[in-house]
C-alpha cells in the first residue's frame, strides 16, 4: 500500500474541520524532533512533496494524507516543544488529545519515542488517554542508529514493562532508523495490514 501515491487532502486546526472518516486511518504522534517527518518520509518515500514544518511559532495543524483509496496517514503536531508559548502548547495538545480520543476510523496510533530519551510525561498522558478511549496504539522507537543494539533492546523492554498493564497497546515495540532504514520495511508490513484492499 505504501507504493501508492501519497496525496495531501486536509489540514485541521480544530476538530470541526477534520475530514469525514472514509478510510482506515493511522496517526503518527510524538514529541517534537522525535523523527516523525523522517519516518513518514522513509515509509512512503514521497514525503518531500507534502512535508510541513514543525518549527515552533508556525501554525500547527493535523494533516491528513491518503494512499490511493486504501489508507489515510495522519501527521499529528509534535508536542512538548520547549520554546513554544504555553497557550500555543496547550492548544496543540488539546487538538491531539481530542483527535486520538474521538476520531472514528482511527485504527492505530504510532507513538514515536526517541530511543535515546525514552518516554516523556506527555507520552504517558497520551497513552492514558488512548487507554481510556480504547484507541489501539503502538510504540515505535526512533533513531535506533544512535545507540548500541543492546541499548535499543533495553529501551524496548523498559517501555514494554511500563505498559504491561495496558490493554490497548499493540505489541511488540517496533524499532526503526530512518537514517539507515533499519526496521522500516518491517513497520511498513505491520501497518500495511490496516489498509483497505
Ligand atoms: P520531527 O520533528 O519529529 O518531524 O523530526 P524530524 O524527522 O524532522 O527529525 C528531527 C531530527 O532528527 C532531524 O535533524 C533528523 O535529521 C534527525 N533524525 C530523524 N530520524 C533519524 C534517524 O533515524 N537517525 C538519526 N541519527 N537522526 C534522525
Amino acid at each position: 500500500v505504501f507504493r501508492n501515491k501519497l496525496e495531501f487532502f486536509a489540514a485541521a486546526k480544530i476538530s470541526s474541520s477534520f475530514p469525514p472518516p472514509t478510510l482506515p486511518e493511522i496517526a503518527f504522534a510524538g514529541v517534537s524532533n522525535v523523527g516523525k517527518s523522517s519516518l513518514l518520509n522513509a515509509l512512503t518515500r514521497q514525503w518531500g512533496v507534502v512535508r510541513t514544518s514543525d518549527k515552533p511559532g508556525l501554525t500547527q495543524t493535523i494533516n491528513f494524507f491518503r494512499l490511493a483509496s486504501k489508507l489515510c496517514l495522519v501527521d499529528l503536531p509534535g508536542y512538548g516543544f520547549a520554546y513554544a508559548k504555553d497557550e500555543v502548547k496547550d492548544s496543540w495538545q488539546e487538538l491531539v488529545k481530542e483527535y486520538v480520543s474521538t476520531r472514528v476510523g482511527l485504527e492505530r496510533v504510532c507513538l514515536l519515542v526517541h530511543t535515546k530519551r525514552g518516554m516523556k510525561p506527555l507520552d504517558y498522558e497520551l497513552v492514558d488517554l488512548m487507554e481510556r478511549s480504547k484507541t489501539p496504539y503502538q510504540i515505535v522507537l526512533t533513531k535506533t542508529d544512535l545507540v548500541f543494539p543492546i541499548d535499543v533492546a533495553r529501551r524496548a523492554v523498559e517501555i514494554q514493562e511500563s505498559l504491561k498493564k495496558n490493554k490497548s497497546v499493540i505489541k511488540p515495540v517496533m524499532m526503526v532508523s530512518s537514517k539507515t532504514g533499519a526496521g522500516v520495511r518491517n513497520l511498513r508490513g505491520v501497518l500495511g495490514k490496516i489498509a483497505r484492499f
